[in-house]
Order: C-alpha cells, then structure tokens, then sequence
C-alpha cells in the first residue's frame, strides 16, 4: 500500500532520491566536496540491505527518480542490481560518475539496460587539463569512452556532463562545453566551485571570481550548440541575458540518503532539501533584489573572504523583462 508522499513548506513533493552508494573513488579530484565525507564514512560499507531497503521505502513514499553518487558509484559490487531493483519499483534512474566501470564494455552490457540518464565528470577539454584536476593519469580517457559506449548501448539513454569550474580551468571552460556538446551530451551543467570538502580546503586557491564568471558566461553559451545549458551555484544576476539557464530556477527537491555523524554513532539516514541554497548566502546587496527567493545567492565561503561588489540587484522591472 503505498504511504503519504513528503511534501515541502510550500506543498512541493518529493519525488527525487540522491542514494550515495559507496565512499570510495578511484580519483583525487582536487576540488571533491565529498572528499571529507569520504574519509570519515569509508569504514562504513553501505550494504545490499541498506539499498533495497532505502530504495523500497522510497519509493512507497511516491519517489520516481533515483540518483546515484558517491564516490565513484560503478565500483560499488551492487551497483548493477541497484539499478534493476529501482526500474523494478518503477523508478527513472541516473548515475553520477567519473566512467571508471561504465567505459567497460562488457560491464555497460549490463547496466545500461537499466540506466535512463548519466551525469559524466568532465572538467577540460583535454587529458593534460582534466587529469590535472582529478590527479589521475587516463582519467579524461576513461570518461569519454565511458559517453560514448553508453550511448552506443542504449539509443534511449540521456547523457549529461557535469563540469566543476575553477581557476585552473577556467579559460577552457567553452571548449569544455563544445566538447562535451561534440560528445553528444543533452545537459551540461557547468558547477560553480562548492566549498566543501577538498573544495572548502582549496577554496582561495580554486574559486573563480565573480567578475571573471560574469565575463565567462557569454563565451560559453554560443559553445552548447545542441546541448541545454546550466549555471549551477552562480548567482543569477551574473548572468545577464542567460539568466533563464540559471540552475536555481531547474531545480527538484530531493531526499539525499547517506551516512551521517552522531555523537557516539553513525546512521545511514535521509537528509531533505527543499530549495538549492545549500552553502550559499545572501549579500547586503540582494536585501532589495527582486530575484531573493529564487535565486539563492553567492556561497557562503566566497563572501567570507572576498568583496561581492559584482552582484547586480535586480529591480522587479527586471525581473519581468
Ligand atoms: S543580488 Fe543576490 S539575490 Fe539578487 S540575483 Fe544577485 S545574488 Fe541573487
């Protein structure tokens, strides 16, 4: 009998599951916001039973679209029948990850039957800038090859890149986005540096800054000639006359089930996010922008440490136009 969906304070329901599946990862990337989570919770393998239990009680409380992360989920020895239990409780499924199985043929021979949509890591537009950041050697190969062969193997499949932008790669970004375009991706989102994790440790030395994103923007768009764009964790007035591909206006909420510290104990448990204003704040400046409330603003660490003089308040005129 299936139980009462949640439903958020302004009546949204939840309908997507974030399941982090495993806490280890072949690569380093230096800017991974689960990089702490990761060493903290690697002790703690997250079982068959954890799975199916998680993924049964989702999905009686009217779930209907599973995300999987990690770490690198692939390598995780269930992986495979993670995704045929989800299709089997009616679920649309995805997966976030840098390719280390899925560029395998004979192991996408046999997930991709039950996998709708990938989200692959792509952060350049060549190995040397790629393998810089995930500081490990044939990482670009291995992600690239891993596109292709699921889209070789399931003409129904979605592929998507996600991109972390950061001052290394900054000034590849639009050919990373032509890239990934090339590839055949449906959806890049470009994301914006979390600080959290190896991306709070690095923050000073990695954040882009906000006059330098605002100027990014427009040399990018143009590069996704067929793939729809997203700017996920970029305040909206930086955008300009691409606001409509701000992430914050696209965005579903989700239960995110993952281990988490308590005092004496851990528990594998369901964290719920209504809105995508995870680590960012509001400035002084977005007091009287007509966008507060949609947009969720600039993170929290950049205004630590930095001036926001480049945001741009939105009149409700603008808002409109
Ligand atoms: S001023 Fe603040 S709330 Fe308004 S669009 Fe910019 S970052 Fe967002």
């Amino acid at each position: 009998m299936s139980e009462t969906p949640w439903i958020g304070p302004r009546g949204q329901v939840m309908r997507r599951l974030e399941l982090h599946l495993t806490y280890t990862c072949p690569e380093r990337c230096v800017f991974c916001s689960e990089d702490h989570r990761m060493a903290r919770f690697k002790p703690y393998p997250v079982t068959w039973g954890r799975v199916a239990t998680t993924l049964r009680t989702h999905a009686a409380r009217g779930v209907q679209h599973l995300h999987i992360t990690g770490g690198e989920p692939s390598i995780h020895p269930r992986f495979v029948d993670t995704l045929r239990l989800a299709k089997r409780l009616g679920m649309r499924t995805s997966v976030g990850s840098i390719g280390t199985m899925l560029q395998r043929p004979d192991f996408a021979a046999r997930a991709m039957p039950f996998l709708d949509e990938g989200l692959f890591s792509l952060h350049g537009p060549t190995a040397e800038v790629h393998d810089a950041l995930t500081r490990r050697p044939g990482s670009f190969e291995r992600v690239t090859r891993a596109l292709s062969t699921a889209r070789e193997m399931n003409p129904d499949f979605l592929p998507c890149v996600n991109t972390v932008l950061v001052r290394p790669n900054a000034a590849h970004l639009p050919d990373t986005v032509a890239l990934a375009d090339s590839l055949g991706a449906s959806l890049i989102v470009v994301s914006n540096l979390t600080p959290e994790g190896a991306g709070l440790d690095n923050y000073e030395a990695l954040a882009v800054p906000l006059e330098a994103l605002r100027a990014l923007v427009p040399q990018v768009v143009p590069r996704a000639r067929r793939a729809i764009l997203r700017f996920f964790g970029v305040p909206y007035c930086l955008l300009g006359e691409h606001a409509a591909l701000s992430n914050d206006l696209h965005w579903d909420p989700r239960v995110t089930v993952e281990w988490a510290a308590h005092p004496g104990r851990v528990a594998f448990e369901g964290v719920y996010s209504w809105d995508p204003g995870r680590k960012r704040v509001y400035t002084d400046a977005c007091g009287g922008c007509a966008m507060k409330g949609v947009c969720m603003g600039v993170f929290d660490r950049y205004a630590e440490l930095w001036p926001t003089d480049a945001l741009n308040p939105l009149s409700p005129a603008q808002e409109a136009s």
